[in-house]
Parts: structure tokens; sequence; C-alpha cells
């Protein structure tokens, strides 16, 4: 091998041309891709992972849409279920914009061949998830369109195909790295390193799309794969954008103890429960209606009560059980079989016979980068008036557009990524053929090559694992389910130190052969802005709110806090901007005690 390789002086080695660059390859960047494609611009796919791999791929119980299959349904119904959801910060315009476009995004995914289970009637069949209702939150309803318990797998891999027929170009194990842009602020691409090679590229485009997905890697236990690791926040962060609703993290209720692997709500919406030491079905006295099926948020706070209080399971008594053994073999066969696989893999019991021990476990950002209902990346002007940057969109996990608000309604993530990717996919077109190529600043690429270089140079800095590993259990034990007083502040001094620590990592010469070293020190540049971003955040927003529940400000502070948080880099700085109240063509939903 050659050692010079090793020396760390790193060049543009090249600069490719599209009108279209779209960074991720999961759920939200491949329908993007593929408006795209199809309207005949050329388009480019960069992903760290082969497109298929992205988290996507993960996603178990399902999609909603108001079809009405199982029993009437109404996208009414649908849209308040998800205000309500969202704790009233979700922007009603944007939740309309996906509840009114959701099943018209299913019979569109069914074209593009997804293999939708289906009810013995041909139609596709729908199961019930936490926080769906009909009839304004009467009694639970069957609203989510499932592949069995793979129905992320299926989408990902149908839309896949799809590109590779629209002739898409894909950039396979490329990791982006920062943005590029003018003296006015315009996009004009990013740069990327191919990570067999250690060559950087400068990708020019006309429209730069984020879908890089989430960043559940910033806690240590999470249902979130190692890839990720908010890497298209950390880009817009460090190129001036601000990052909103940074403090509100799901914490999805039913992890496996000890490895965080996921089961999904499809098990509750298929009968399954959860009971504590005593037997007893918990969710009974916090959500008397819904009980296990009530929001998120609320099920998470009720298993963490039940382990404070002593009525946990397991060795360490910190779980509780979820129980579907009455559900029947065969059922379990049918619609869970993943299921059943991870948790006999992962916590050693068929439950079939037994129950699961589960944990409250990081599971979905509902903050991002604040976009508009066609994906346009927009920063409040000096008026406070939010205006487009210019050549910058984003969509799915990463983006905040805000669908979810405080809290996501579990099966809603899924359409998020469909309907506001087509939406984003189109504007990117339309924006495309009206602009050309603008000139290249003098210094693009400068400060990518400044990190690379500065990564190779370091001498006797501390392991990337190890910061990497601060980081995580410093939000863990400072950020997560109950959020207290003191904890906050002690996490947000902690914090700045593991971002001064992340300045001088090093990488030993013998890691860097195969760039992963190299990859996991630069996704580390951007892990570290999240961290800030939600600490910072969290220890502001004095109420509590969908996932963000503070012990010392146990309530909703409407009259303060009806606001979404922006989260500036530069100087650490906050602001807050309000609320969309006001739907797009019908009533506003007027704000309630939110109770199941
Ligand atoms: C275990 C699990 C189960 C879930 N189940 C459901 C469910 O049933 N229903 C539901 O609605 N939601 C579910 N969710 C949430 C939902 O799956 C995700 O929010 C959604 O899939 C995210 O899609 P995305 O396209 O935004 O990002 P991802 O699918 O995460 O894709 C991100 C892409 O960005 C690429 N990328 C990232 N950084 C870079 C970089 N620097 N350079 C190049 N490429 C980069 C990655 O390679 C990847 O291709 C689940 C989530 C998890 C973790």
């Amino acid at each position: 091998m050659d050692s010079e390789y090793f020396v760390g002086n790193f060049q543009l080695i090249n600069t490719l041309r599209f009108d279209a660059v779209v960074v991720g390859g999961g759920g939200a960047g491949l329908r993007a891709a593929l408006q795209l494609a199809d309207e005949g611009l050329k388009v480019a796919v960069l992903s760290k992972v082969f497109p298929t791999r992205s988290h996507t791929v993960a996603a178990q119980g399902g999609i909603a849409a108001a079809l009405g299959n199982v029993s009437g349904d109404n996208w009414l119904w649908h849209m308040y279920d998800t205000i309500k959801g969202s704790d009233y910060l979700g922007d009603q315009d944007a939740i309309e914009f996906m509840c009114k476009n959701a099943a018209k995004a299913i019979i569109e995914l069914e074209h593009f061949g997804m293999p939708f289970d289906r009810l013995d009637n041909g139609k596709i069949f729908q199961r019930p998830f936490g926080g769906m209702t009909q009839n304004f939150g009467e009694s639970a309803i069957s609203r989510t369109c499932a592949v069995a318990d793979r129905t992320g797998h299926a989408m990902l891999h149908t839309l896949y195909q799809r590109n590779v027929q629209a002739n898409t170009n894909f950039f396979i194990e490329w990791l982006a790295l920062d943005l590029v842009r003018d003296a006015e602020g315009t996009v004009l691409g990013v740069t990327a390193l191919e990570i067999e090679t250690g060559e950087v590229t400068l990708f020019e485009a006309k429209t730069t799309l984020f879908a890089t997905g989430g960043a559940g890697r910033i806690f240590e236990a999470s249902t979130n794969a190692f890839i990720n690791t908010g890497d298209g926040l950390g880009l817009a962060a460090r190129a001036g954008i601000p990052l909103q609703d940074m403090e509100f993290w799901q914490f999805h209720p039913t992890g496996v103890l000890g490895a965080g692997v996921l089961i999904t709500e499809g098990v509750r919406g298929e009968g399954g429960y959860l009971v504590n030491s005593e037997g007893e079905r918990f969710m009974e006295r916090y959500a008397p209606t819904a009980k296990d099926l009530a929001s998120r948020d609320v099920v998470s706070r009720a298993i963490a009560t039940e382990v404070k209080q002593g009525r946990g399971v397991g060795i360490n008594k910190d779980a509780v059980y979820l129980k579907l053994d009455h559900l029947g073999e065969d059922k379990i066969k049918a619609r869970l079989p993943g299921i059943r696989d991870i948790a006999m893999t992962f916590a050693s019991v068929d439950p079939a016979k037994d129950p699961i021990p589960v944990v409250p476990t990081a599971h979905y950002m509902m903050g991002g980068i604040p976009t508009n209902l066609h994906g346009q990346v927009v920063v409040p002007n000096q008026d406070g008036i939010d205006e487009p940057v210019q050549g910058l969109y984003a969509v799915g996990e990463c983006a905040c557009v805000s669908v979810h608000g405080a809290n996501r309604l579990g099966s809603n993530s899924l359409l998020d990524l469909v309907v506001f990717g087509r939406a984003a996919g189109e504007q990117m077109a339309k924006d495309a053929r009206q602009t050309s190529h603008k000139p290249l600043p003098a210094d693009a690429g400068s400060a990518t090559l400044a990190r690379l270089n500065r990564l190779d140079n370091q001498k006797q800095g501390e392991r990337v694992a190890e910061v990497g590993a601060s980081l995580r259990k410093t939000m863990q034990t400072h950020c997560g389910v109950f959020r207290f007083p003191d904890l906050l502040k002690e996490g947000v001094s902690e914090i700045a130190e593991v971002v001064r620590r992340a300045q001088f990592t090093e990488i030993k010469d013998h890691n860097k052969v195969f760039n992963t070293a190299r990859v996991e020190a630069l996704e580390l540049d951007n892990l570290v802005e999240v961290a800030l971003a939600t600490m910072g955040t969290a220890e502001a927003r004095t109420e509590s709110r969908g996932a963000h529940c503070r012990e010392d400000f146990a309530a909703r502070d409407d009259e303060n806090w009806l606001k979404h948080s922006l989260y500036f880099r530069d100087g650490n700085r906050l602001a807050y901007k309000p609320v969309r109240l006001q739907p797009l063509t019908v009533d506003s939903f007027p704000l309630k005690a939110r109770v199941y």
C-alpha cells in the first residue's frame, strides 16, 4: 500500500453537474428522485449505503391513509388525530396537505407495484395504530396499510426499482460532506467523499435535496440504524441554516430490553398489550379509552412511571412485558413474522408462548431542517417571514415541515416521505427548469478539504468512538423520556465539552485503510450539531408538550410556548416562530387538552 495515501493531502478530484442532487436513498429521497427522473431531469442520488439498506427498510407497522377499507373513514378524522397527536405544535396547513393526499399516495404506491396485504374482499388491508381514531377521537380505527410487518422494506424496494427504470443516476457509498453556497446564499451543490477510494468530488446542482433521515444515534438506546447520524442537519447547521423543534424526540414504548430493537406498535394494533410485574394491564389507568393504543409519548411515560414506582420486570426491574401469546400462533406467523424473529433473536422468547420484555427507546426525530409544503428549506427574514433558501430542499425525517409537531403518530412518517417527497420533486423540477447553473465561488469545497486534512494530520487526539460514546451517554442521561431541570443544565455544559473534544479526534493510520474510521469521524461532526441543538432547545422550553416532558413544568403552556424553536449554530442562538394554525381549505382545529 502506498504510504503517501495516508499523509492526508486531500484535493477536489472532480466536478460533476446535475439538474438535481438528492442526498439520501431512503423513502423520501427515492420518491423525490423518481419525480425528477420521470419529468426528464438529470438527477443524482447519493447514498452512504446501498439505497435499499436505508433505515426506511426497517419500518415495520405500516403507512397511514383514510382509505376506509375496514370501516368508514375520513381524511378530516386523520387530520384531527395528527394535530392532536402533535400536541398542537404541528402546522395545520401541512397536516391538511398530508392527510388529504394520503389516499392518492397509497394508490400510487400500489400502482408502482408495492405488494400491500389484502382483505378477503381484495382491498388493501388496514390495522389499528396508536392515536388513530374515528369521528374525532371516539374509538380506535384501522387506518394503517401494511405489508405484514415489513412495510418499509416493500416500499423501499418498490421505489428503488422504479428509479432504476427511470434512469436515476446512483452514487452508492458516497458520503456528502458540506454544502456549497455562493455569496448570495444560493445553494450550488455539495461536496462528497467516495468511501471506497477516498476521493472528493463536487456535485454541482441547480437544486439540492437533503433526504438524509433521522439522527437517533445521538442516544445510547435507539431503534435507529448506525447510519442515522443526522448528516443533513449537520451540513445545514454548518452552512448557517437553523434547525427547528429539536427538543422533540419520540421514545418508542416497545424496544427490546437490552438491545433497543423495535417491536412495532402494530403488535398492539393486532391486540397485544402491556403488563407490569403484578400482571396488571396498567395502560387502562393512564389512558382509559385508547389504553395500549394511546399516543407513543403517553405510553412511554406510563412505562417509565411503572418502572420508577417499582413495578418493572426483568433482573433490574427496568422493563415491562408486551404480551401477545393470546393472539395465537397462526396470527403471529401471518401478520407479525418479523417480530417473532426479533423476539427470539434479541430477547430469547417465542412471543407465541411468552411475553417480550420491553423499554422505551429513542426512535424518531420530530424536528429537523425547516421547510414549506413544497420541500423548500425556509429561513425567516428580518421581518420574521419565512423565505426559501434558493436551491435547497429537504424532505423526510431530516426535514421539519411540520406535520408531526411535538409527537408523531405511528405510520405517519412513511406517509410524510411519499407525500412531501413527491411535492419536493415537483418543486425542484420546476425550479431547475427555470434556472441555469450559477458560477461556483473560488473557495468552493475548501471547508471540506480543511476538515479532511485536519483529521488526517491530527496526532495524539482522542478516538472517535470514545467521544461518540460520551455524547450518547450524555444525551441518554440528561435528555430522556422525563427531563429534569438540573440534569438539563448539566447536560448543556457536558455537551459543550463533548463538542470541544470532537474537534481533536484522531484516526490511527492503520484505521484509514477502508475509510470507515474517517467516515465515523465525519459523522461525529454531524451528531455533535444535532446533540447541541437538542440539549439547548430542551433546556430552554419551560413547558411539557408531546414528547418533551419536564418535571418542573408539567403542563402545556399555550400562552407562552405555542411556537416552533429555531436553533442557529452560530452563537448558539435560539429564536422562535409561530405555529401555523390555519389549514388550507377547512376550519382550524381549536386547541384542547390532550387525553386518550
Ligand atoms: C425500526 C423502525 C421502524 C419504523 N417503523 C415505521 C412504520 O412502521 N411506519 C412509519 O410511518 N414510520 C416508521 N418508522 C420511521 C420511518 O421509517 C422513518 O422516519 C423513515 O423511513 C425515514 O426515511 P427517510 O427517507 O427520511 O430516511 P432514511 O430511510 O433513513 O434514509 C436516509 C438516506 O440518507 C442517506 N444518507 C444519510 N447521510 C448521508 C450522507 N452524508 N451522504 C450520503 N447519503 C447519506 C442514507 O444512506 C440513506 O439512504 C420506523 C423507524 C424505525 C427506526
